[in-house]
Parts: structure tokens; C-alpha cells; sequence
């Protein structure tokens, strides 16, 4: 085990680097940052006193995000830092006029310079923080049910037990298959922590397997290059997710994200519920999930596409682990921009469509590109649908709110000539909770429709 130990506050009740003398600091560097307009222009903090011990000092006014805890420090809010911290090294944060808002980890090479462990002047960020963070992670999973089994043996069903900065644990994800846990370190500040929070989950869980998946798109925006592999125990040579009564293999090695999509959960069984008769399209099927159900739930037939063959191959062994009926699913490896397309031309018609696309943007910058896509494929599965057809349509993308995925999916009916109702909003399951003060948490936004 090795844990570091944190740098600049070693004891829990320290002397604020407040007062007289850092007003009169502040307002010597102010005066110098106005002399030179365009360190404001490009947003770019500049150099305090690297002699100094480590510290980040906000711009005046730009402390009221972090006043709302909202956990991000971004670049642009940055006044100057202090010292020389090192690549996820926990500082604290302060405002302009030197009062304590948050022990935060540090990342030069981020838009997001540092994001908040703590609002708690008081708190030492060490390991008895974050054992405390992730028993309550487990705890809250607990008592809203949703943990059945964290201890070896106990079962095979799925749940994310850490989802980062909603949990208090920025960068931080933790899913849960069975006995195997995958954890995926997003931030350099969980980066920083890894062995420690490596031993904390075996200490509090003890999967048989600790897996790292370290290798999201994300981590790219951090300066973090990926880093995948067995980090406690052995993996097992089959893990399965045991969902609603359905079985599941989950490639974690390999497979997207952590391997399995935990957050559609309890809307695929939603998706079973009326699946009884119909003729479903599941278009970005991965592993199945969504066709799965809709076998189980008496689905007349069900059409199947994704880009990937190894998942198409683990969605066929998935029907057949559940001993469902495979007659009935077709499945396609395709591109589901051209197979909806071809679908149109060759007049099929479906009574249930299912678009679960990928992350088309990641952040709002991409939001006008990933827009287009959204609009295109919603436009083609409107145009796919029998009368009174439903059509289930999601977005992950942080980078698209709820509000703009609704104008999208109104122009795509708009455009396709269709009526269609908003019968039913849909959200990650609970285990993947929303801090109020974090709405970027709220990524996985979904809408059932009803064409007239
Ligand atoms: N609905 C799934 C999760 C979907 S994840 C579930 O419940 O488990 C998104 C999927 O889209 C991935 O499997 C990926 O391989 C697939 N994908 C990405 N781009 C694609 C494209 N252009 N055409 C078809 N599939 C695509």
C-alpha cells in the first residue's frame, strides 16, 4: 500500500492565509495583472510566488461558483497561483481577498485547473477522507436499495458505487459487476490517489478482481495517458451482470466505458414493458441491453445495430445465456446513420425504436456538430415508425442539456412530418445520482415519444 502523504496541510485545524498582509498582496498583483491587460484577455492565471507554498488565489467575484459548490475551478478564474504544485497535489483555494473556499486537486495541464475534494477548511485530504467519501457512496447505494451484494460471493448483479463528482469524488468512477469491481480515474487528483483508493475498495468491498479502466476520452483533456489493467485480486475469465433477471457478459478488459452501461438499467426494462407484440428497431445495441429486454418481453421481432462486431458477437452469446428465443433477433453491423437509411428506402416499418447513440458531444463546444446528429437520426426513426409507434431517444452528451435535446428531437418530428407526444422523461438510474450544486452530472437525458 502506499499513500501520500498530502504536502501543504499536514494538520487539521491550520492558520488561514488570510489577513492584512495578503490583501496588501493581492491588490500589488491586481495592480500589476491590470498593467497587462491580456493576461485577463486569454484567461490564463499568471505566475505568483513560486517560493510561496502551494495555493490558488481566484479573480474578485469569480469565488461565487465555488460559493454554490459548483466543484470545477476553471483557468479562466484564476488570479495566480502560488508555488509549484505538483500534477494532482491537493492546495487550497481562496478568494481574492484571501478567505478559505476549498481544498481542490490540482491540474496545470486541465481547462479544469483544480477540482474540489473538500469545502472544509478543517478536513485533511488523506485516507481516512476517502474512506469516509466511499462508505458513504456505499451507504447511500444501500439504502436506497440498490446494493444487494457488495461482498465477495454475494452475487452478480451491477450497480456504480462511486459516480465522481456527484459523490463527492471528482474523476472518480467506480462499477460494480458482481464481485469484480472496474474503477476508471478520470481527474489527475483521483489519478494522484490511486494506490489509496485501490486499498480503500478492497478494504470496504473486497471484489475478487480490481480492474482499472483508466482509458476514457476524457483523460486526454486532463494530460492523462490511459492506463488499463488488474490492480488487486485476478480476473475472472467470465464476468457477468446479473440485471432484472437477465444475465449479461461484460467485457471488462476490452468493452466501452467500465464495460457495461449500468445507467440504462432500469430504462431497458421500461423498454421490456412494452415490447410485447411489436416490432423493435435497437439501433447503437452494443452488448443487447435494450434487445434483451425486449425479447424477454414478448417482442414480435427485434432488429439489432451497432459498429462493432465484438459487441454484436456478445449480444448474440447474451440471448443465448438467457435461453431467449434468438428466431426472432436479426442483427446488424453497420453504421446506423446509413442503416436507417437503407431501412427507409427499403420501407421498413418498426413499432418501437430504440436510439441510444454514443457521446456525440462531449462538452458544449461540440454541441452545434452533435445537434446535426441527433436531429438526423430522430428525423429517419420518426420516419421509421408506424402510427402510434414509440420511439425511446437518448442523449449522453454533457455537452447537450435537457431543454436543447427536446428542441432537437421537435425539429426532428417537425421535419419528418410526424405528431409525437412526450410520454415519459427519462434519467441514469439512481445509482448514478445528481449533485443539485453539479448539473453537468445529469448527462444521461432520454424521452419516450408517441407518434400520433
Ligand atoms: N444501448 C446500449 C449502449 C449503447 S453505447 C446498452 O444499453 O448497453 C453506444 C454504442 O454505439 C456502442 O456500442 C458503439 O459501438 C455504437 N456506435 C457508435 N457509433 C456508431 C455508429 N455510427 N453506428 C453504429 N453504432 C455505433
Amino acid at each position: 500500500m502506499t499513500q501520500t502523504k498530502p504536502k501543504s496541510h499536514s494538520t487539521p485545524h491550520r492558520q488561514s492565509q488570510g489577513g492584512k498582509d495578503f490583501r496588501k498582496r493581492v491588490q500589488r498583483d491586481k495592480q500589476h495583472n491590470d498593467d497587462n491587460a491580456t493576461a485577463h484577455v486569454v484567461g490564463k492565471p499568471r505566475a505568483g510566488d513560486a517560493a510561496a507554498k502551494p495555493l490558488i488565489v481566484l479573480r474578485e467575484g469569480r469565488e461565487k461558483s465555488l460559493q454554490r459548490r459548483h466543484p470545477w475551478v476553471f483557468s479562466g478564474a484564476i488570479e495566480y497561483i502560488d508555488g509549484t504544485p505538483a500534477r494532482g497535489e491537493t492546495i487550497p483555494v481562496k478568494d481574492a481577498t484571501g478567505n478559505f473556499l476549498a481544498w481542490a486537486a490540482y491540474n496545470a495541464d486541465s481547462q479544469i485547473t483544480a477540482r474540489v475534494w473538500s469545502w472544509q477548511e478543517r478536513d485533511v485530504i488523506n485516507k481516512g477522507f476517502f474512506r469516509q467519501r466511499i462508505s458513504d457512496a456505499l451507504s447511500a447505494r444501500r439504502t436506497l436499495g440498490l446494493l444487494p451484494a457488495c461482498v465477495r460471493g454475494t452475487g452478480g448483479e451491477g450497480a456504480r458505487i462511486i459516480h465522481g463528482e456527484s459523490d463527492g469524488l471528482p474523476g472518480l468512477i467506480v462499477d460494480k459487476y458482481g464481485d469484480v469491481l472496474v474503477m476508471q480515474l478520470g481527474s489527475a487528483g483521483a489519478e494522484h490517489w490511486r494506490e489509496t483508493l485501490a486499498d480503500i475498495l478492497q478494504e470496504l468491498c473486497a471484489p475478487v478482481c480490481l480492474y482499472e479502466r483508466s482509458d476514457s476520452d476524457g483523460r486526454a483533456r486532463e494530460g492523462l495517458p490511459p492506463r488499463c489493467g488488474v490492480l488487486r485480486g485476478a480476473l475472472p475469465a467470465q464476468v457477468e451482470v446479473i440485471e432484472n433477471g437477465l444475465r449479461f457478459t461484460v467485457d471488462v478488459a476490452a468493452g466501452q466505458k467500465t464495460g457495461y452501461y449500468l445507467d440504462q438499467r432500469d430504462n431497458r426494462a421500461f423498454t421490456g414493458l412494452l415490447a410485447q407484440d411489436k416490432d423493435v428497431l435497437n439501433c447503437f445495441c452494443y452488448t443487447g441491453g435494450f434487445s434483451l429486454y425486449a425479447l424477454r418481453g414478448g417482442a414480435k421481432s427485434v432488429l439489432s445495430i451497432d459498429s462493432s462486431q465484438e459487441a454484436l458477437y456478445l449480444a448474440q452469446a447474451n440471448v443465448e445465456l438467457n435461453g431467449l428465443d434468438a428466431s426472432t433477433a436479426e442483427w446488424q453491423c453497420a453504421d446506423v446513420f446509413e442503416a436507417l437509411r437503407k431501412l427507409r428506402d427499403q420501407n421498413r416499418k418498426f413499432d418501437l425504436i430504440v436510439l441510444d447513440p454514443p457521446k456525440f458531444a462531449p462538452t458544449a463546444a461540440f454541441a452545434e456538430k452533435a445537434s446535426r446528429a441527433y436531429k438526423d437520426i430522430n428525423l429517419l426513426g420518426f420516419k421509421l415508425l408506424r402510427p402510434g409507434g414509440l420511439l425511446f431517444t437518448y442523449s449522453c452528451s454533457g455537452g447537450i442539456n435537457d431543454d436543447l435535446f427536446q428542441k432537437i428531437i421537435a425539429g426532428a418530428a417537425l421535419d419528418a412530418g410526424v405528431d409525437a407526444q412526450i410520454v415519459k422523461k427519462l434519467h441514469a438510474a439512481p445509482d448514478h445520482p445528481v449533485l443539485l450544486s453539479f448539473p453537468e452530472g445529469a448527462y444521461l437525458k432520454g424521452l419516450v415519444l408517441r407518434v400520433a
